[in-house]
């Protein structure tokens, strides 16, 4: 069952001033609920991969709070917020970012180095992520043996090995062809309707607006949120 009653996501009042003095994004408050999936748009430069990276916990706020399950980030230590990142949080990102040389089963794999279970057990996880993703032929192939629609869908695979509930996705298909992009997007709409949250950030109109909620940046600011409440209930 989707839980509606607490953000799985919460920045309030987030400004990150980045070296050199740019105001990449400037008081943000935006709540996600569980269950949701968000389309992030904005013209380049506007703060969607500033604004991805802290509600990942790679980057923290120059102020304001970021709260992921609950958790206030400033709070953590590393130790703590490695854990909740591997634990909670997939990553998928425009260039893919698989390690090169290494077959699709131990790029998959690496997704639970940090929970540790024994390598047998964690390529036996990676195989059924990539039938999950319906790359079970393509398990010895190393990523430069791969399309990008085959790589995209191997850092999907990745990503959701450890069962995350919050996917995160930068551009996942800024760098495929259409019919490939259709398939990574069909995926993503698959791990929502298995009750994961999904954020993805898209310069395709098209693909922002075939989503429940969309979230507008410019400036580094939310300049339109199509449901504000973020899926979570108030009273
Ligand atoms: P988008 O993903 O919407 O294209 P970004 O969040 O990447 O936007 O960038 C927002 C602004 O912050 C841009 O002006 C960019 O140049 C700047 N910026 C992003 N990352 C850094 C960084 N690490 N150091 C300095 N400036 C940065
Ligand atoms: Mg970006």
């Amino acid at each position: 069952m989707t839980r509606l009653d607490s953000p799985v996501v919460r920045l309030d009042n987030v400004t990150r001033v980045h070296p050199g003095g740019v105001t990449a994004l400037d008081d943000v408050s935006l709540h996600i609920g569980h269950g949701e999936f968000v389309a992030v748009a904005g013209p380049s430069g506007s703060g969607k991969s500033t604004m991805l990276n802290m509600i990942g916990t790679l980057d923290r706020p120059s102020r304001g709070t970021v709260r992921v399950e609950g958790h206030d980030v400033s709070e953590l230590n590393d130790r703590e917020l490695s854990a909740l990142r591997a634990i909670s949080i997939g990553f998928v990102f425009q260039q893919f970012h698989l390690s090169a040389g290494v077959p699709a089963v131990d790029n998959v794999a690496e997704g639970l180095l940090y929970c540790g279970p024994p390598l047998t057990e964690r390529r036996r996880a990676a195989r059924s992520a990539l039938e999950r993703v319906g790359l079970g032929h393509r398990v010895h192939h190393r990523p430069h043996q791969l399309s990008g629609g085959e790589k995209q869908r191997v850092a999907i695979a990745r990503a959701l090995v450890g069962n995350p509930s919050l996917l995160l996705a930068d551009e996942p298909t800024g760098a495929l062809d259409s019919k490939s992009g259709a398939t990574v997007m069909n995926l993503l709409h698959e791990l929502h309707a298995g009750g994961t949250t999904v954020v993805v950030i898209t310069h395709d109109r098209e693909i922002a607006a075939s989503l429940p909620r969309q979230v507008h940046l410019r400036d580094g600011r939310v300049i339109q949120d199509t449901n504000p409440e973020g899926g979570v209930r108030t009273c």
